[in-house]
């Protein structure tokens, strides 16, 4: 149970306004473009002048979703636009800290639009909090949902400044579950059935790969037109553009080219320090597996390494890579 301290005071934090934070700049042409290229987003609606008059605009309009970005701080935290408040919106979090909830993880944001904005205006937001639940259990630990509503407005030289659109950010702010104790994960691991690995997503390119692995192959696609090998496979030659192409076994010999060691999270079946590599096989083409029989706090780039096949679950056989003398 929460402190009734703790739950008089978070209450009088529901409803609390702060202050202004301006955008540096006005919805601009330039921004717009260069968040559309970073985004993948090609809509001409936002970037063609002609294109957006012929749609009922009078200029091109920024996309909705990139709302957030133009009230924001810049590269150094905290650098917000001459006139925007100093307040800390999310003090709230500091008074449940206090009470012995240290951990924090954002959940969700959903951003709502009124109208799109367009070339020239000038934007800000204000803060409030909207609600905070009562106190919850989840998977990770206890605590409050803290959300955060962000009303933007474009201002008006008239003075009455019309919104444009809301961004709701919502927190938890909670104490850790307990992690289990080494004897409590065995007598869990005997209760339930092992985990299965997961299976790799087959596509009519990578098929010959794990069909290859079923029969202890380890095989790399090759373009046909002009002898390229390529890996993790693909339709298309990078180098000719061909579509043609058949594979090669690889002789399994290889070398370190760079590693990771998974610690955490730990996740079930895999064993944990998890060390994964990647490998450069002796024709020149890399790929991600599994490392056996190392140390991981021993691992060295360039160490030579052969493929051996082991078979998980009686259902896949995966490419590992062991290292040789
Ligand atoms: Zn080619």
């Amino acid at each position: 149970m929460a402190d009734p301290k703790l739950l008089k005071q978070i209450e009088a934090f529901v409803g609390r306004e702060y202050g202004r934070v301006y955008a540096w700049d006005q919805v601009n042409a330039p921004m717009i473009r260069h968040w559309c290229e970073i985004m993948g987003v090609d809509n001409p609606l936002y970037t063609d002048p002609a294109f957006a008059r012929e749609a009922g605009f009078d200029d091109i309009v920024a996309p909705p979703a990139m709302l957030q970005v133009w009230c924001m701080g810049g590269l150094d935290n905290e650098n917000y636009a001459p006139g925007s408040t100093d307040e800390n919106s999310f003090e709230v979090l500091k008074v449940i800290e206090g009470y012995g909830y240290p951990a924090v993880v954002a959940v969700n944001t959903e951003l709502s639009f009124e109208r799109h904005v367009t070339l020239g205006e000038t934007l800000y937001y204000t803060s409030h909090v909207d609600s905070i639940s009562e106190e919850k259990t989840t998977g990770l630990g206890t605590g409050f949902f803290v959300t955060l509503a962000m009303p933007f407005y474009s201002k008006s030289d008239s003075g009455t400044d019309e919104k444009v659109g809301e961004l709701m950010f919502r927190v938890f702010k909670f104490k850790p579950a307990h992690a289990a104790k080494p004897e409590e994960k065995a007598v869990k691991k005997d209760d339930k059935p092992a985990r299965m690995r997961p299976l790799p997503g087959v596509s009519d390119d990578t098929r010959f790969f794990w069909e290859g692995c079923e029969q202890n192959k380890l095989l790399i696609q090759r373009c046909t037109s002009c002898q390229t090998l390529r890996h993790p496979p693909a339709p298309v030659c990078i180098e000719c553009h061909s579509f043609d192409w058949d594979s090669i076994e690889a002789s399994g010999q290889a070398k370190l080219y760079s590693f990771v060691v998974m610690h955490y999270p730990e996740v079930a079946p895999f064993d944990h320090p998890n060390p994964i590599g990647l490998i450069e096989l002796e024709e020149g083409v890399r790929l991600i597996a599994g490392l056996v029989g190392v140390d991981p706090k021993n691992l060295e780039i360039g160490q030579k390494l052969q493929v051996e096949f082991n078979r998980f679950d009686d259902r896949q056989t995966l490419p590992q890579f062991r290292p040789v003398a």
